[in-house]
């Protein structure tokens, strides 16, 4: 029986250590779950509707608390954290507005019978299986969808993430939902394999590492379970030449450094043109030289600590195997030295096919910049690489850009904005950052039962 523990990445303080689940309570929250299943899902959508509604409005009413939390946790700036808390309530609230026009039944042509019916229905208990980079919208991305369709949800989250996981559990509950609908569990890896075999689970969705998406997609098609996995990226960013070579450096040098890097959409790859790459990248070092490393709670601080001081010392090993591997360090890239999981943001450039960072995730506060000659170099760069989450391209000619944008491999693209991620947009990915999709009406697609009910005469 693992437990969690909460450690501080800012001070390296344990917080609190958290028991974990034993086996009894295994199968307490099955049954709970399968028990509240037949009462949530016979609800009026309304109602469920409602109380997703409550639970958007604590996430307002509760963001700097909230905020605070993950910045003690994970190590995200404050104003950063209570974004995130805005977001997660936004998409609560998204789902209780427009669910329960996306759950209504739609009258096909009946085709040769009095009526062809689509019913859209949930499917029953569900384990979702969640990371540490964005506590709030991750849940808030799987739960709120699930929870206006009918589903109930076992909900297991990173193991640094006992505290705000804790307070999810409670949002919802004080909301209005009833017990067993929404359950938080401390489980280990093998307490989720065994409720993914269970009958009564009916759906796994996991957001995480490649190696968490196998393990868990392995054990969900050993038991056909439907699966849906939200894994890395390494996303590109073409600037083309007709481009404001100093704004678009800035914004992308932030959007890099935000969450300390530590995000699957974050654009670590940026693609200059090469006449213009050197401006770029003086751009982006100045702006990690300038960047304040610190305190998360200290409204001065850009970046914080990364996650762990493990996860610290990954992406510096990462840093230090690329240059070994010829890679250029132009800034940053080793660990600050003292308490906590800091480190200095790094710029890294003559990244080849050969290296490891060429087409490997680095999860830190690491910009990777190529150049490129014609544009068919700059796509095939931003293609070769296992992950096609997001990409984005940017340039004044709207028509040039969105003729880029469409040869990238990726679930999202954007032109001139980078990882925009909004209630009703679709998020996902292809290639090995994964299948599936979440948000929007899309989201409510996953996880419920596509029902044909064709009359005809008697
Ligand atoms: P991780 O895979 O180590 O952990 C994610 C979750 O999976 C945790 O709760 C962990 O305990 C659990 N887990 C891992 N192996 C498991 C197993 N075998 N059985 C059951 N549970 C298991 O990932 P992480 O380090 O916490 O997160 C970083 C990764 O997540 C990055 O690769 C990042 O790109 C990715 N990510 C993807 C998205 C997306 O939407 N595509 C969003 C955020 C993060």
């Amino acid at each position: 029986m693992a437990g969690y523990t909460t450690t501080d990445p800012t001070t390296g303080r344990t917080i609190r250590e958290y028991d974990g689940l034993d086996e009894a309570g295994v199968e307490r929250t099955l049954s709970q779950s399968a028990d509240a299943y037949s009462e949530w899902r016979a609800k009026e959508a309304a109602e469920r509707a409602a109380i997703l509604e409550r639970a958007a409005d604590a996430y307002d009413e509760r963001q700097e608390e909230l905020g605070r939390l993950i910045a003690q946790e994970m190590g995200k700036p404050l104003a950063q954290g209570i974004g995130e808390a805005q977001l997660a309530g936004s998409i609560y609230r998204w789902y209780a507005t427009h669910g329960p026009e996306i759950l209504r039944s739609e009258q096909l042509d009946p085709q040769g019978a009095q009526e062809s019916l689509v019913q859209t229905e949930p499917i029953g208990p569900l384990i979702g299986v969640m990371p540490w980079n964005f506590p709030y919208y991750q849940v808030a991305r799987f739960a709120a969808p699930n929870l206006i369709a009918g589903n109930t949800i076992i909900l297991k989250h990173a193991e640094i993430c006992a505290a705000s996981s804790t307070v999810m559990a409670d949002i919802l509950h004080e909301a209005g939902a009833p017990d067993g609908v929404y359950a938080n569990v401390f489980a280990g890896h093998e307490q989720i394999a065994d409720m993914i075999a269970d009958p009564r689970v009916r759906g796994v969705s996991l957001t995480g590492s490649e190696r968490a998406g196998a393990s868990i997609a392995e054990t969900a098609g050993k038991n056909l379970k439907k699966v849906v996995l939200e894994l890395g990226g390494s996303d590109p960013l073409i600037v083309l030449e007709d481009a404001n070579i100093d704004e678009v450096a800035r914004t992308a040098a932030t959007a890099r450094l935000s969450n300390a890097g530590q995000a699957c959409n974050s654009p670590k790859r940026m693609i200059v043109p090469r006449h213009q790459a050197q401006q770029f990248t003086s751009r982006v070092i100045a702006s990690f030289e300038q960047a304040v490393v610190g305190d998360p709670t200290d409204e001065s601080v850009d970046v914080g600590p990364l996650s762990s001081v493990g996860a610290r010392d990954t992406v510096v090993e990462q840093v230090s195997r690329a240059v070994e591997q010829g890679a250029h360090l132009h800034v940053g890239g080793e660990a600050i030295e003292g308490d906590g999981a800091f480190m200095r943001p790094a710029v890294l450039s003559g990244v080849t096919p050969e290296m490891d960072a060429y087409s490997e995730e680095i999860f830190g506060p690491v910009a990777v910049i190529h150049e490129y000659g014609p544009i068919d170099q700059a796509v095939q760069l931003a293609n070769d690489v296992p992950f096609g989450l997001s990409g984005s391209v940017w340039g004044a000619d709207l028509e040039r850009a969105k003729e880029v944008a469409d040869r990238l491999q990726v679930g999202m693209a954007y032109i001139n904005e980078h990882g925009t991620t909004l209630a009703g947009l679709p998020f996902g990915g292809v290639k090995r950052s994964g299948f599936g999709r979440e948000l929007g009406r899309w989201g409510m697609g996953e996880f419920v039962n596509t029902r044909l009910r064709r009359t005809s005469a008697a």
